[in-house]
């Protein structure tokens, strides 16, 4: 028995199998080319939350930033730790995020 992914969920299922266990999506029904606009659909899903992510991440850093000059904390205070911490969080998330959307653009 092999083992295939499922082209809507991406969980590894039985290629015998004609729904998937995971998400019941019915594959001995699908066409090749249902397969690809789903696949490219789960592309475009992914994408999306990434760039959300990236959005995100860009607003804690400039969150975390701002509260670091313009919130009154002294360095030393917990409250300038975390908000230093906030924005290393954001900064690395997003460079994170940008290298994963590189890799998902590039895997075609
Ligand atoms: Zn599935």
């Amino acid at each position: 028995m092999a083992l295939t992914d499922c082209p809507s969920c991406n969980k590894t299922i039985s290629d015998k199998a004609t729904t998937c266990s995971h998400c019941g999506f019915a594959i001995g029904d699908a066409t090749a080319e249902d397969l690809l606009r789903k696949k490219s659909l789960n592309k475009f899903k992914k994408q999306h939350s990434i760039q959300n992510q990236s959005m995100l991440a860009m607003l804690m850093f400039v969150a975390g930033f701002g509260f670091m000059y313009w919130g009154g904390a002294q360095p030393g205070d917990f409250q300038h730790t975390i908000a230093i911490g906030v924005s290393v969080t954001g900064f690395v998330w997003y460079i994170v995020n940008r290298i994963r959307l590189i890799f998902i653009k590039r895997a075609d």
